[in-house]
Parts: C-alpha cells; sequence; structure tokens
C-alpha cells in the first residue's frame, strides 16, 4: 500500500485548492484522488455551452427524490466528475456573498469564517484586474473579471433595472454588495477557466504530488479512532492509500456526506438500516442541505435573440424583497435565452429574467440508498418545502416582472409568455412559482461547521470524534451564501490549506 502524508479525496473546486497548496512544501507528500477524468467534453471549455454538460460524461448524473414542494418533479442534479469538479460543468460565475451571510456563520459558533476572516483568502485566491486592492485580489491563481462584450440585451435590461429603481453596484465582490452588475466570471480569451486549470494543472509537474484519477472511493478507512487512508477503486480493481497525517475529504456537498456514512460516521440508525456499523454517531452528516430555488419570468422577444459568446447572464442583481432586511435576500438573472421547463411550452424567440431565493428557509438532506459505493445517494433538497420561501419567490417574480415591463425592454418584448399577464394573483402565482421552480445547482451545508449535536467538523473543519479527518469543500458551510458558492468554496478551502500548514 502507498503511503502519503495527506490524501485529499475529490479534485473538484476545493480539492484542487487543497492540494496545490500542501504540495507547495516539496517535503509533504499529496495524494489527490478523483473518480472522473483529466478532461471532459470539447464543449466543457465553451462559455455557452455550459448547459448543454448536465447528463454529459463529465456528470454524475444524479437526480433529486421527488419534490413535494414543485409539484413532485425530480430534477437532475448535476455534479461535476472530472478535474475541476463541479467548477468545470459550472456557469462561471464568481460572486462572493454579502459579507451578513459569512458574519452569521461566526455569530452562530463558526469562529474564524466571518467575511473579515476570509477575506484575505477571497483575495488570495483570484485575479481580478483594475479592482479596489482593497476587497480584491489581483494576483491569484483564478482569472476573474466582467464580460469583454456584453449581449446586446444585457445593456438593455441595464437600462431596464435603472428604470425599475435598482442602483448600479460598481463590483459585487468589492464594497457595494447590492444592486445591479456586470456579472463577473472565470472566462479567459473566451475559455472556461475552471479550479483545476488555476490551481492543479499547474501543479501537475511536482514530484510529491500524486493524482490518480477515474478512482471511485469506497470510504475511508479508520483505526482505533484516527483515520488512517482510504478504500478505493479503479475499474473495479480494489486498492488503499495511507495518509501519515490527515485524510481530507472534498468530495462536495453530495460525495463527502456519502463517504462519511459509507464509512460508519453519520446518523447511527440510518446507517444501521444498511447494515453499516457505526464508528460515530454523527446525525448532522447529510441533513442541512440547502440550495437556491431559481425560476424565472420568460417573454417573447421581437426578433431572434444573437447567440452569446459569455454564459447567458452577462447581468445580475442582489437586491432586498423588502425594506428592512439587512442585506439581500434575491438574485435578478437577467438572461439572454429562454429558462423554463420543458413540459411547458415558451415562444419561438424569447428571453427570461430568472430569480433565486439567496436565503432560503427550506432544508434537506443526502441520505444513502444503500451500502454500495457505487449507488447513487438519494438527494432532497427540499426545495420550497418552507411557505415563506413561496411568498418570497413570488415576491421575487413580482420583481422581475416590473423589470420586465418597463420602457427600456419595449423594443425586444413581445409579451410575456410564462406565466403570461393574465396570471396576477399570489395564489395564481404561488402555484406558477412551484411548477417551474427547479435548482440552481448549488448544494451546501450537509457537513457542517458547529459544536452543536448536528455539527459535524469543528472550526478547523476536522470531524467530531474521528481524529486525522477534515471535511474541506462546499458541505462544511453552516448556511447557503447569499451567492453563487464557487468563490466561497476556494476561499473556504484556502482557508483550510492555511489552517492545516500552521
Ligand atoms: C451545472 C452547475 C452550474 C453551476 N454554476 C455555478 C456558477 O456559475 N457559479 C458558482 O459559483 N457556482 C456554480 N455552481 C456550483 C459550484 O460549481 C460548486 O458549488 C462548487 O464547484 C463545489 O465545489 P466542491 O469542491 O464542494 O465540490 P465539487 O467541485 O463538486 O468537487 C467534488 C469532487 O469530488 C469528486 N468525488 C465525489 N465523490 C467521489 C468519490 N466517491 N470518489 C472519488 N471522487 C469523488 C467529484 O468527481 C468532484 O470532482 C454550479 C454547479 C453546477 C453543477
Amino acid at each position: 500500500m502507498h503511503s502519503y502524508d495527506y490524501v485529499v479525496v475529490g479534485a473538484g473546486s476545493a480539492g484542487c485548492v487543497v492540494a496545490a497548496r500542501l504540495s507547495q512544501d516539496p517535503e509533504t507528500r499529496v495524494l489527490l484522488v478523483e473518480a472522473g477524468t483529466p478532461d471532459g467534453p470539447a464543449s466543457m471549455a465553451v462559455p455557452p455551452a455550459w448547459p448543454s454538460l448536465i447528463g454529459s460524461s463529465a456528470d454524475w448524473g444524479f437526480v433529486t427524490v421527488p419534490q413535494p414542494g414543485t409539484a413532485q418533479v425530480v430534477h437532475p442534479y448535476p455534479r461535476g466528475k472530472v478535474f475541476g469538479g463541479s467548477s468545470s460543468i459550472n456557469a462561471m460565475a464568481f460572486l462572493r456573498g454579502h459579507r451578513a451571510g459569512y458574519d452569521a456563520w461566526a455569530a452562530g459558533g463558526a469562529t474564524g469564517w466571518g467575511y473579515d476572516d476570509l477575506l484575505p483568502y477571497f483575495k488570495r485566491s483570484e485575479r481580478a484586474a483594475g479592482r479596489d486592492p482593497r476587497h480584491r485580489g489581483t494576483d491569484g491563481p483564478m482569472p476573474v473579471a466582467p464580460p469583454r462584450n456584453g449581449h446586446p440585451l444585457a445593456y438593455v435590461y441595464l437600462e431596464a433595472a435603472a428604470e425599475a429603481g435598482h442602483p448600479t453596484s460598481p463590483d459585487l465582490n468589492g464594497e457595494h454588495q447590492e444592486g445591479v452588475a456586470w456579472l463577473e466570471t472565470n472566462i479567459v480569451d473566451g475559455r472556461r477557466f475552471s479550479v483545476a486549470d488555476g490551481y492543479l494543472r499547474p501543479a501537475l509537474t511536482r514530484p510529491n504530488l500524486t493524482v490518480i484519477s477515474s478512482a471511485l472511493v469506497h470510504r475511508v478507512v479508520v483505526r482505533g479512532g484516527r483515520c488512517t487512508g482510504i478504500e478505493y477503486s479503479v475499474n473495479g480493481d480494489p486498492r488503499s492509500a495511507r495518509a501519515e497525517r490527515e485524510v481530507i475529504l472534498s468530495a462536495g456537498s453530495i460525495g463527502s456526506a456519502q463517504l462519511l456514512m459509507l464509512s460508519g460516521i453519520g446518523p447511527a440508525a440510518h446507517l444501521r438500516e444498511h447494515g453499516l456499523g457505526v464508528l460515530a454517531d454523527l446525525p448532522g452528516v447529510g441533513a442541512n442541505l440547502q440550495d437556491h430555488p431559481l425560476a424565472g419570468i420568460t417573454y417573447s422577444a421581437t426578433r431572434p435573440v444573437p447567440p452569446t459568446a459569455n454564459q447567458h447572464s452577462d447581468l445580475i442583481a442582489m437586491v432586498r424583497t423588502r425594506p428592512g432586511l439587512a442585506s439581500p435576500d434575491l438574485q435578478l438573472i437577467f438572461l439572454d435565452i429562454m429558462y423554463h421547463p420543458p413540459t411547458l411550452i415558451g415562444p419561438e424567440h424569447g428571453y427570461t429574467i430568472g430569480f433565486s431565493l439567496m436565503r432560503p428557509h427550506s432544508r434537506g438532506s443526502v441520505r444513502l440508498a444503500g451500502a454500495d459505493p457505487a449507488a447513487a445517494p438519494l438527494i432532497d433538497p427540499g426545495f420550497l418545502r418552507d411557505e415563506r420561501d413561496v411568498e418570497t419567490m413570488v415576491t421575487g417574480l413580482r420583481m422581475a416582472r416590473e423589470v420586465g415591463e418597463t420602457e427600456a425592454l419595449a423594443g425586444w418584448r413581445g409579451k410575456e409568455e410564462l406565466p403570461g399577464a393574465a396570471v396576477q394573483d399570489d395564489a395564481e402565482l404561488a402555484a406558477y412559482v412551484r411548477s417551474v421552480t427547479g435548482p440552481y445547482f448549488h448544494p451546501v451545508g450537509t457537513c457542517r461547521i458547529g459544536d452543536d449535536p448536528l455539527g459535524v467538523v469543528d472550526t478547523e473543519l476536522r470531524v467530531h470524534g474521528i481524529d486525522g479527518l477534515r471535511v474541506v469543500d462546499a458541505s462544511v458551510m453552516p448556511s447557503i451564501v447569499a451567492a453563487n458558492p464557487n468563490a466561497t468554496v476556494i476561499a473556504i478551502a484556502e482557508r483550510a490549506a492555511a489552517l492545516i500548514t500552521a
């Protein structure tokens, strides 16, 4: 059996950062194990093609369990299975959440994870030219920039948003985390730039970093309360690796929870139900799953909407649905394509204004379907389980409609097709919201930081009750950040690497 100082599971957003940072010390031997392949389909590089990656060879191809909150629909639930993980199939938006979200983590017991604590790691990770260096990084591994050539419709949306009363933010990732702004993305010279491109590929020549791809990790190995390594397979061939110092799980909000449970770390009754021995009864493993619910209002266009070279939402807005809220709770997404369920018939030419709840109350779970490591887990994001989320989504629809009905958009607007201008009262709008809401693909929270009975890791991301085992990925977030999560996952991994090497 091969032995390393650190074994990192999963070459996704977090795993690429952790493996790259730990292997900076040439004396430290690091193994990174990934179920996917180094490269995905050619279309992975092409920004507007990202929706086609759902269901591709670079996706695990998971689905949710039927969602009672969204008309019992079984939603696709893509997760990247390739170097870069979900950052290689995502929509490339690079956005920090409002500082209030991180400060709430710290106030809730996640000491060291407030916005000011994370700011040096946000800055360390990014390369944002021409931005205010008090708030932004200028020489990190991840290039981030607003679109070079905005879509023609995006300029009209900008006027429409101003007409509807939304102020412009000069930089949503800087001091002004509210308002309308050009969306910053990880696109370089018209091509996707994943976390593998930023962190892992430049480190691949290091002799102290070993990367094994197409390797499915089955479980972590624990002896006498200490994690000593992992068991995995390549093409069905069983293998194991030893970690002298630590195993770091970076398998994502679905994979890390699944692997802990397969290893006997999780809710005891659920593990026994599947014949698994219990090493640590941690009821929080797989609980607290959160995602941003996403829906849209769709208009027919008076003419064909030209194709984009970007990722379809050059402009976004972070807004408050009620006065008195401490920070924005809704994202408006100004799309240059139509986004609605395939079961609804949209116009021939059109566009959608998306809206997504940034601080949902609904919670779901990840559970095992069985003890087989190759079996897909049961994913229940609990979309719109909490009635308050439906109410805020209805407000979001009204806010999107206000922008959609502006004079500025008159030249593009045919008519409101979905739900249709006749749909006005709260009950009808709520029914529409339930019929069209789907995932924004932002699962977090299933191995959350906390010292309470539902906490899974401590404030240094060490799994409670097991030595030598950490979780570093989106799953440790106590609550969902008010933004697309990738930038935050990278900052979390940067800080984790600093904690590990301190
Ligand atoms: C379609 C889509 C669009 C998105 N759009 C955006 C966006 O525009 N902006 C944004 O900020 N966020 C977006 N996200 C979310 C964002 O990409 C993720 O939050 C982030 O990448 C999660 O990072 P992670 O390290 O937690 O997990 P991942 O990046 O998912 O990495 C987990 C890795 O672990 C591997 N793994 C899992 N289980 C095992 C196992 N048993 N054995 C071996 N390897 C394993 C996986 O193959 C994967 O490579 C999107 C996600 C998707 C799927």
